[in-house]
C-alpha cells in the first residue's frame, strides 16, 4: 500500500475523531483498532453503556419511590434485568455502528488488529498491523497518532478474576442483582456504577482511601454529593485503604481487607481506583520514545512526541482521562498538522459525574484558588429556590460561581443538582469567551428553567440573587 498521510492507532473518542477531522482536512487516513467495534472504551464498555444503565436504573428507582409524590400509583413494578442489559447493548451497538458509518462516509481505511510501531523509514513512519491467526500487514504514513487509551489500574493484593472481583467492564453486565457490592474507589466510575446497582437493590459499600469522594472536584460540591448519596442508601467508608480482596470459593463470597478494621464480606467487588495508559507493546522503543514513570507518553504543545511525525493524544498523555478532552486533542492535533493552528484550552475542560443528581464542574475549584492565593468572590444559589427544580421535584443541590476578586472574570463554576451535566455547557461557553459573572447575570435566561440557577448564582457573586 502506498504511504498514507496519517495512521491513527486506536479508535476511541480521541482516535476516531482525529481520523474523521483529518479526512475532512483532505488527508488519506487509516485507523488501526484491535476490537471489532469502533468507539473504544467509552462507547463499548465505558461512558455510553454506563449512561444507558444509569438512565434505566433511575427510571426504576423513580417508579418505585417517586411516582407516588406525583400522584401516580403503580403496583407490581418489577425489574427485568435481562431487558435492561439488552437495551444497553442496543445503545452501544447503535453508537458503534454510527462510527462505522462515519468512517465509510469519510473514506477512512480501517484495519482490525494490534498496531505496533516498527521504525522510521524513507516512506515515513512504519507500522505493522498484527492480526490473530493472520500474517501482519505493513503500513506507513507521513504522520502517526497514538490514541490507545487506558485500562483499569490494578490494585496490589487485589486479583481481578473477571467475575466476582471485577472492573467496570464486569459491573456493566452482572447477570443478576448482587445482594451486596463493595466498590473500591469513590471516583467517577465507583459512584456511577455504585449508583446503578444501589438503585436496583444492591447494598453498596464504597471504600475510599481519601477523606472525601470525587477527588479533583470542588470539595463543597463533593461533600454535598456525599450527603445525597448516603441519603439514597449507599454506605461510605472514607480514609479506608484496601489492602487485599479475594473470592473465597468455599464460602462463595468476596473478602475485602483494609489497612485497619474487620474484613468486609460482599457478593461482588468493583475495583475503580483509576486507569493506566496503554503504552506497552506499541513498539515505542523501535523509534526511541520513552514513556514517563506513570507510563504516559511525553508530548509538546502540539501533541508531538520526541519523534517528529509521531503524535499522542487522550489517556496516553498528561491531563484528565476524559473522552471529550481526548476528542478536542484529536481535532487540535490534526488541525495543527494541516494548518499550523490547533489548540486545546485546558482551563475549560468540564468534568461530570452522572450520579443522581449530577455533579458538574469546570475551571478552578475553591481549593485551587486558595492554594494559588487568587482573590475571588463566590456566588451560590440553591436549586430549592428554582421553580423548575421544584416542579421536577428535584431540589437537592446548588450552583457555585467563582469569579476573580478584582476583574470579576469567571474562574470556575461547580454544580451539584438536576441536569448539572447539561447546565455546565453554558458555564464552559461563558468561560471560553472570557465572561465575567456580571455577563452571565445580565444574560436573559428563559423561565422556568434550571439554567436560571446559574444566572442567580452569578447574581449572588454580587450579593443580589433574587430568589434566595
Ligand atoms: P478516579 O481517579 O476518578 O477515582 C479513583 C478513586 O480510588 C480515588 O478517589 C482514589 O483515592 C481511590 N483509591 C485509590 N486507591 C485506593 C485504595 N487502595 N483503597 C481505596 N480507595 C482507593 O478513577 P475511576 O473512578 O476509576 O475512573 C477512571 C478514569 O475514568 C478517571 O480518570 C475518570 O475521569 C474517568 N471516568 C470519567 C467518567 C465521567 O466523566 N463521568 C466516568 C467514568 C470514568
Amino acid at each position: 500500500m502506498p504511504g498514507l498521510d496519517l495512521i491513527v492507532i486506536g479508535a476511541g473518542p480521541g482516535g476516531y475523531v482525529a481520523a474523521i477531522r483529518a479526512a475532512q482536512l483532505g488527508m488519506s487516513v487509516a485507523c488501526i483498532e484491535k476490537e471489532p467495534q469502533l468507539g473504544g472504551t467509552c462507547l463499548r464498555v465505558g461512558c455510553i453503556p454506563s449512561k444507558a444503565l444509569l438512565e434505566s436504573s433511575e427510571r426504576y428507582a423513580e417508579a418505585r419511590h417517586d411516582f407516588a409524590r406525583h400522584g401516580i400509583t403503580l403496583s407490581g413494578v418489577k425489574l427485568d434485568l435481562a431487558q435492561m442489559m439488552k437495551r444497553k447493548d442496543e445503545v452501544v451497538a447503535a453508537n458503534t455502528a454510527g462510527i462505522e458509518m462515519l468512517f465509510k462516509k469519510n473514506k477512512i481505511m480501517r484495519f482490525v488488529g494490534h498496531g505496533r510501531l516498527t521504525g522510521k523509514t524513507a516512506e515515513g513512519i512504519a507500522v505493522s498491523v498484527e492480526k490473530a491467526g493472520g500474517a501482519p500487514e505493513a503500513l506507513s504514513a507521513k504522520n502517526l497518532i497514538l490514541a490507545t487509551g487506558s485500562r483499569v489500574a490494578s490494585l496490589p493484593g487485589v486479583a481481578l478474576d473477571g467475575d466476582r472481583i471485577g472492573t467496570s467492564t464486569e459491573a456493566l453486565r452482572y447477570s443478576a442483582v448482587p445482594a451486596s457490592l463493595v466498590v473500591i474507589g469513590a471516583g467517577f466510575i465507583g459512584l456511577e456504577l455504585g449508583s446503578v446497582w444501589s438503585r436496583l437493590g444492591t447494598k453498596v459499600t464504597v471504600l475510599e482511601f481519601l477523606d472525601r469522594i470525587l477527588p479533583g472536584i470542588d470539595a463543597e460540591v463533593a461533600d454535598a454529593m456525599l450527603k445525597i448519596l448516603k441519603k439514597q442508601g449507599m454506605e461510605f467508608r472514607l480514609k479506608t485503604r484496601v489492602t487485599a480482596a479475594r473470592f473465597d470459593k468455599k464460602a462463595g463470597q468476596c473478602v475485602v481487607e483494609t489497612a485497619d478494621g474487620e474484613p468486609i464480606i460482599a457478593e461482588r467487588v468493583l475495583v475503580a481506583v483509576g486507569r493506566s495508559p496503554n503504552t506497552e507493546n506499541l513498539g515505542l522503543e523501535s523509534v526511541g520514545i520513552q514513556p514517563d514513570p506513570k507510563g504516559r507518553i511525553p508530548v509538546g504543545d502540539h501533541f508531538e512526541t520526541s519523534v517528529a511525525g509521531i503524535f499522542a493524544i487522550g489517556d496516553v498523555i498528561r491531563g484528565p482521562m476524559l473522552a471529550h478532552k481526548a476528542e478536542d486533542e484529536g481535532v487540535a492535533c490534526v488541525e495543527h498538522m494541516a494548518t499550523g493552528y490547533g489548540h486545546v484550552n485546558y482551563d475549560v475542560i468540564p468534568g461530570i459525574a452522572y450520579t443522581h443528581p449530577e455533579v458538574a464542574s469546570v475551571g478552578k475549584t475553591e481549593e485551587d484558588l486558595k492554594a494559588a492565593q487568587t482573590p475571588y468572590r463566590k456566588g451560590v444559589f440553591h436549586f430549592r429556590g428554582n421553580g423548575r427544580a421544584r416542579a421536577l421535584n428535584q431540589t437537592d443541590g446548588f450552583v457555585k460561581v467563582l469569579a476573580h476578586g478584582e476583574t470579576d472574570r469567571v474562574l470556575g463554576i461547580h454544580i451539584v443538582g438536576p441536569r448539572a451535566g447539561d447546565l455546565i455547557a453554558e458555564a464552559a461557553a461563558a468561560m471560553e469567551f472570557g465572561a465575567s459573572s456580571e455577563d452571565i447575570a445580565r444574560t436573559c435566561h428563559a423561565h422556568p428553567t434550571l439554567a436560571e440557577a446559574l444566572k442567580e448564582a452569578a447574581l449572588a457573586v454580587d450579593g443580589r440573587a433574587i430568589h434566595s
